[in-house]
């Protein structure tokens, strides 16, 4: 009895062990069944959105063909209007030379039928020996206006008051006292905001328009055709700048900017440094154009005032306003 039951237990241990077997293969083989579907599916998509990007990269590659072609045209195009423009170049010399040479060839000096039209240079300052110096005062009218104008008065001197309107309203009585004593009133600024008047022509026209309309109304009728930038031509970007100035030049006003700084600008600067700095450097340029301040707080100016007046006259200048007719000082010109 014993020896019958022995061989059951190894077949049924052996049972189990094939079931484990076979249930373990089975799951391993539904898990790969599914990451087999599951990466299908993705080589699939896979697919697909690479003949998309293929199909884009033949649009692209087509556009670039056709741009390619457009450029070739247009430099073809190029090329024969510039040699359209050489010609035309050609001709226009050639034909300027020609009547410049006939025009030499038949006026002579012997024959020439404008025989006292030649510049008497004999009449110019520099040849009779006259030095001129051009005193401008920036920034005012203030309380100091008056004064400035009593000690030019003293020197028989003439000097340009480029005013700004802005916080100087209370002295406006001084813009005809310039006007009375002589002297050139030129306009500077309204607002002399950099950052406000430099940001186009309409910016700066607004502001000029309203110390023009305030200078005209305070002297009855008195209209500046002299101007100067804040700053100078040379502040600010030069694209506006150089519209600023072509439209003022269209207008009929004219810039002056200065070819000898007295300093004054800093408050720092002492009255010795602003007759150092005017009496040491007028002699470098011909016709200086002097930068001093009459706005207020610029007491140093006022204090070193006599002693350049002296000192100036001393070396045998003559005190001059700006007008039309002097030779503008301009860092940047109108095109
Ligand atoms: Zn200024």
């Amino acid at each position: 009895m014993i020896m019958k039951k022995k061989p059951f237990i190894p077949a049924l241990a052996c049972a189990i062990i094939f079931l484990c077997i076979c249930g373990v293969l089975g799951f391993q083989y539904w898990n790969l069944d599914s990451r087999y579907h599951s990466l299908t599916a993705e080589a699939a998509q896979l697919r697909e959105s690479n003949s998309g990007l293929n199909e884009q990269l033949e649009d692209s590659a087509a556009q670039l063909d056709e741009k390619e072609k457009y450029i070739e045209g247009q430099k073809d195009y190029i090329t024969e209007l510039s040699e359209q423009m050489q010609d035309l170049g050609k001709e226009d010399n050639s034909d300027e030379d020609e009547q410049q040479e006939d025009w030499y060839s038949s006026h002579n000096s012997e024959d020439d039928p404008y025989p006292n039209l030649y510049a008497d240079k004999d009449n110019m300052p520099a040849q009779s020996g006259q030095k001129y110096v051009y005193l401008t005062f920036d920034d005012g009218p203030s309380a100091l206006t008056p004064k400035v104008l009593d000690l030019l008065d003293e020197y028989d001197a003439h000097a340009t008051f480029f005013v700004v309107g802005k916080n100087n309203e209370e002295y406006s009585q001084y813009l005809s006292e310039i006007v009375k004593r002589g002297h050139t009133l030129a306009l500077h600024s309204y607002s002399h905001d950099y950052n406000q008047i430099y940001r186009s022509v309409d910016a700066f026209l607004e502001d000029y328009e309203k110390v023009y309309d305030w200078v005209y109304e305070e002297t009855n009728g008195y209209s500046p055709c002299l101007f100067r930038f804040p700053g100078g031509s040379n502040n600010g970007s030069s694209y506006v700048i150089h519209n600023i100035i072509n439209e003022m030049k269209r207008r009929g006003f004219t810039h002056y900017d200065w070819n000898v700084s007295s300093g004054d600008g800093s408050n720092l600067t002492t009255s010795q440094n602003i007759i150092d700095n005017i009496c040491s450097n007028v002699k470098y340029v011909e016709n200086p154009v002097v930068l001093m301040h009459d706005g207020s707080g610029k007491n140093a100016t006022l204090a070193a005032l006599p002693t350049v007046l002296q000192k100036l006259s001393d070396a045998g200048y003559e005190f001059r306003s700006l007008d039309q007719y002097s030779e503008p000082v301009q860092y940047r010109q109108a095109e």
